[in-house]
């Protein structure tokens, strides 16, 4: 059945922006696309199967459940990584299925030895260091008792990686904090290294680091919003287009959300429009009426304050978000007609609303409105 609206996913865009990725890392630096977040609200399959088909071959995931779509839309031998939460009983099918993890804690440490020894298989692991962000990750006593349980279980642990997380590497303020971070992650992976764990895989950037702090990029980067087409931080943006004297933004958004107009009407000077009283028509003014309401993602808080473009043109949202569907002021357009394209997020001919503008007016941050999108709104790769 034909859902309300749909997103597009344009495989050009996310081309677009794996060049990108791909000019800002060296030689020797891997790329793991982020993917935690049903793909940012991308959705894991159609942006699984389309960057594998960009060369994409490692996948980071938030936890068990996620991995596991992950690993069923993959069609290459991609290698699937969970940086966050495991369910107890996961842990067999993840070293069955040769899924990499994050080590954090002790127990979880266990876990692993525990179901690979049943398994006779070796666990996957990256040993997860906390380094300053003080949210996971081996503290530095847990860390040495961890290099105990590692030697002492070696035939049971593969040892790909050691990894940390900045704690926000997108604004300058957090500047000192980073670069203490990265000292104490030098000093883990040595003190790892003088006890001879030798782990393959060393990686602590994300998109934000990369940019910022491209002496962080090491083994591998991690990255989830620059594939999809925005920034970090708007002072990340700026502070790259400067440094390059850039004119343009070099990234293109992958997403286009689309529903149509169902219904058009002219309405009387001095009406309430939509529930209570928060609109009322100072002169005679035509609307349209767009399925699409905050049950869909559309926050509330765009009552009275996004806009959508039809006809190429912006029309406003006029009254409160409904459950829904939003009413649009399209008093000033020509020729509207019931069926006709309306776009929420993306570009329609010369008009785009950007998601950072729709970030922006939602005041909220391109990952949240992102990851709101809901999953039963249907994802289509547009070549
Ligand atoms: C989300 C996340 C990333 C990717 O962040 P971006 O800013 O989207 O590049 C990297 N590492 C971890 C641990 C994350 O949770």
């Amino acid at each position: 059945m034909a859902s309300t609206s749909n997103i597009e996913i344009i495989n050009d865009a996310l081309k677009n922006n794996v060049n990108f990725v791909n000019s800002i890392i060296e030689n020797g630096t891997k790329i793991s696309a982020v993917i935690k977040g049903n793909a940012y609200g991308h959705g894991t399959s159609v942006v699984v199967s389309a960057l594998e088909g960009l060369g994409i071959d490692h996948f980071s995931v938030y936890s068990s459940p996620e991995a596991f779509e992950a690993l069923k839309s993959r069609s290459n031998n991609s290698t699937i990584m969970i940086m966050g939460f495991i369910n107890n009983e996961d842990y067999d099918w993840i070293i069955s299925n040769k899924v990499e993890f994050y080590v954090s804690n002790i127990y979880a440490l266990k876990k692993a030895i525990a179901v690979a020894g049943e398994l006779n298989k070796k666990a996957r692991i990256h040993i997860d260091v906390e380094t300053g962000m003080n949210r996971t990750g081996l503290t530095f006593s847990e860390l040495k008792k961890a290099v105990a349980l590692i030697k002492d279980n070696k035939n049971l642990l593969d040892i790909v990686g050691v990894t940390s997380h900045f704690a926000g590497a997108e604004s300058i303020a957090n500047h000192m904090r980073i670069k203490k971070q990265f000292t104490t992650f030098k000093k883990r992976i040595k003190l790892l290294n003088d006890n001879g764990i030798y782990p393959k895989i060393r990686h602590i950037a994300s998109s934000a680091a990369a940019i910022n702090y491209p002496e962080t990029k090491l083994d591998m980067i991690r990255t989830g919003i620059l594939i999809f087409g925005y920034w970090p931080s708007e002072e990340s943006l700026i502070y790259y287009m400067q440094k390059r004297k850039l004119k343009k933004n070099p990234l293109e958004r992958a997403i286009r959300w689309k529903s149509q107009v169902v219904a058009i009407k002219d309405v009387a000077p001095g009406e309430f429009i939509g529930y209570g009283l928060s609109f009322q028509t100072q002169y005679k003014m035509k609307i349209m009426i767009v399925p699409v309401g905050y049950c869909n993602g559309y926050s509330r808080s765009l009552s009275n304050n996004g806009h959508v473009i039809v006809k190429e043109q912006n029309a406003p949202v006029i009254g409160s978000v409904n459950m829904n569907m939003i009413i649009c002021d399209i008093t000033y357009h020509q020729g509207i007609n019931i069926g006709d394209e309306v776009i929420l997020i993306g570009k329609q001919g010369n008009s785009e609303i950007s998601f950072s503008s729709f970030a922006k007016m939602n005041n909220s941050l391109n990952y949240e409105i992102l990851a709101r999108l809901p999953e039963n709104i249907e994802r289509i790769l547009i070549y």
